[in-house]
């Protein structure tokens, strides 16, 4: 039989690999997955394999989530099929390749609304359809754990150092931690660049080299997934949460975006032009300001999200761009010609890379069809309240800055708006009705 998927099955075979792990990325971007025996592959791509369709989130009383048209319609299928195009051997799992599925709601067919790879691949179609082709490069921010039986969480930092950004080898990195991933992230075929030491002990940053927009996304996916996964083979916890610790800085992530023509070449560079950008990066920059509280929806999903924001951290806090200026929320580095791009710094790790690559690059497109001009850029200190608007300063009055958005609202689809909102409200919800140390430390002895 020479099919494709026995033509990939004898490569694998001859590989040593006899599990096909196939993985989607579920509403807030976790890596859902089952584990298929090889020669159940034929049958895995007829039929596609079956999910439940929820959110599997351990909330602190265990639940299991919905999303809209998942428990009111009493938890029913999506189907996944692999795309043996993504097949991928797991380097620290012998025997073991990942595969990306396609998701689809088998009672119509198509592809389910809540799929996050499905809306970017929608938005993207978007941008192909006025010529503009999106390219992206991620850099993640994280923190690794060690156990902690004594803590109140089980978790302690890995190391506490302090002052330690850039800081390279043993001297923060007590047992090589970052050598270690950035190997087999690129036996994974992950596309890094770099890795270095962050601000505060045991924050690690890692870039990825920029491509089109897709593969960027299934790239970002890939690697959180990956890091967390490596962190607990050494009994360890990585975090992508937006700000696991006070008194130390939050995890980003940024975004490098820029567009291309169809012959490859970058469209946002013009030394004519004003701040040598030309007039679709000029545009992207006004649609990405004129769209930041919705954006901020996706690109800051948690609660714990707008606890990283704040004056002087590096993280945004206001809604503004500038020429290399670190402190602003969009910041314009300062290479031109081919390396012309904006870096949009208002996402935090715990965004879906999908999504947080969907919301920006249709705020972009919704810049670029107005044609508007962004506001002069900021220069030098970014967090003044009297030059720029202040982001939404929590997770509601960000989920509503996104349901009264209708431009870019009508861009993502009315559906995936309806389940997002109502997952996000219900977390929301949970998190109020919860009683957290905080309340009982502030309340407990004085009143
Ligand atoms: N940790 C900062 C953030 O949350 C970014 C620091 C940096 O510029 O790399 O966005
Ligand atoms: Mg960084
Ligand atoms: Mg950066």
């Amino acid at each position: 039989d020479t099919s494709p998927v026995h033509r990939h099955m004898e490569r694998l075979a001859a590989e040593g690999i006899d599990v096909v792990r196939v993985t989607y990325p579920d509403l807030i971007g976790t890596e859902r997955a089952r584990d298929v025996l090889l020669d159940q592959l034929p049958s895995a791509c007829e039929h596609g394999l079956a999910f439940c369709r929820a959110v599997y989130h351990t909330t602190p009383q265990g639940d299991v989530v919905p999303v809209a048209g998942g428990l009111d319609a009493g938890l029913p299928d999506i189907c996944v099929r692999p795309d043996l195009d993504t097949l991928t051997p797991l380097p620290w799992e012998p025997g073991v390749a990942t595969c990306l599925g396609e998701v689809t709601d088998p009672a119509t067919g198509l592809a389910a609304p809540e799929s996050p790879r499905d809306l970017l691949r929608s938005v993207i179609d978007r941008c192909h359809e006025h010529g503009l082709r999106p390219v992206v490069g991620p850099e993640l921010e994280y923190f690794l754990c060690e156990a902690a039986p004594d803590a109140p969480t089980g978790w302690r930092r890995y190391s506490e150092a302090q002052g330690v950004v850039y800081t390279a080898g043993l001297r923060a990195d007590g047992d090589n931690h970052l050598l270690r991933t950035l190997r087999l992230l690129r036996d994974l075929g992950i596309g890094v660049s770099s890795g270095n030491h962050e601000f505060d002990g045991s924050q690690f940053e890692i870039n990825l080299t920029h491509s089109d927009a897709m593969a960027a996304a299934d790239r970002a996916f890939r690697f959180k997934a990956a890091i967390k996964e490596l962190a607990r083979k050494e009994g360890r916890l990585a975090t992508f949460m937006a700000k696991p610790f006070n008194g130390v800085g939050g995890s980003g992530f940024h975004l490098h975006l820029s567009c291309v023509d169809d012959r490859g070449d970058n469209t946002f560079g013009d030394t004519s032009a004003p701040y040598g950008l030309s007039a679709t990066a000029r545009h992207a920059v006004a649609g990405v300001l004129a769209h930041a509280p919705a954006l901020a929806a996706l690109a800051n999903p948690t609660v714990n999200s707008y606890k990283r924001f704040g004056p002087d951290t590096l993280a945004p806090w206001l809604v503004d761009w500038g020429l290399d200026n670190r402190s602003a929320m969009v910041r314009v580095p300062p290479e031109r010609g081919a390396g012309s791009r904006l870096e949009l710094r208002l996402g935090d790790a715990s965004a879906n890379p999908y999504l947080l690559i969907a919301g920006t690059v249709a705020a972009a497109l919704l810049g670029v069809l107005a044609g508007e001009e962004p506001p002069a850029p900021l220069e030098g200190y970014g967090y003044d309240t009297t030059k720029s608007a202040v982001l939404p300063t929590t997770l509601p009055a960000a989920l509503d800055a996104l349901e009264a958005d209708t431009a870019l609202t009508e861009v993502l689809g009315k559906d995936f708006t309806a389940s997002y909102l109502s997952y996000k409200r219900d977390e929301v919800a949970r998190f109020h009705r919860h009683v957290t140390d905080w309340e009982f430390t502030e309340y407990a002895y004085h009143l």
